[in-house]
């Protein structure tokens, strides 16, 4: 019985020990591994919930406005361009657009809803290839959210009637605000100063 119990004692219990420190240790690797892996994965998939939200083709569902229509029937309205700017957060390229060296007299609106966004005496020449306002014609008209897309964190501008995506606001404006509003021209629509 004594040399049973010794051979349990001197024999099995280093052995055990030994072999549960190994395993512990290797338990312990693979915690660490599979903790690492799980920190990736969840990077990885957070990361791409924040580029499904900023990336996808349809407006942000959680904000809602006061004019709201189908799909469809912003397709119908919506000229390809404007349809692709406005509802699916589309961006022209720079120096393409209608107004971004346009200096007439007038009111700027979102092409999707009419309402008024901008007035001409506060676009100015960024030299960015957008059209660029330091204020809109009132700040009511104006939703912001924040768009992660491209690996950039930036205010996005909507407008608030519709939701219709405009740009995004910079804080590398001119006085008095200091603020860049950089739009789209095919989201707006140029009205110009009766005389
Ligand atoms: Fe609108």
């Amino acid at each position: 019985m004594d040399q049973k119990r010794n051979f349990q004692v001197q024999i099995l219990l280093p052995v055990v020990l030994c072999l549960g420190s190994e395993h512990f240790i290797s338990i312990n690797g693979c915690f660490v591994m599979v903790r690492n892996i799980i920190f990736f994965l969840s990077i990885t998939v957070f990361s791409g919930m924040g580029c499904t939200s900023t990336h996808t083709s349809k407006q942000d569902k959680t904000m809602s406005f006061p004019t709201s229509k189908s799909e469809q029937d912003w397709q119908n309205q919506l000229s390809p361009e404007q349809y692709r700017i406005l509802r699916e957060k589309g961006t022209e390229r720079a120096f393409t657009g209608e107004y971004w060296n346009h200096h007439d007299l007038g009111v700027y609106s979102c092409a999707g809803c009419g309402q008024e966004l901008f007035e001409s005496d506060s676009k100015f020449d960024s030299g960015c290839g957008w059209p660029s306002y330091f204020k809109p014609i009132r700040e009511l008209v104006i939703s912001e959210a924040r768009d992660t897309s491209h690996g950039m964190i930036r205010t996005e501008v909507m407008c608030s009637q519709c939701g219709g995506h405009l740009g995004h606001v910079f804080n590398d404006g001119p006085p008095p605000t200091g603020l860049r509003y950089c739009i789209n021209s095919g989201a707006l629509k140029f009205k110009p100063n009766t005389p």
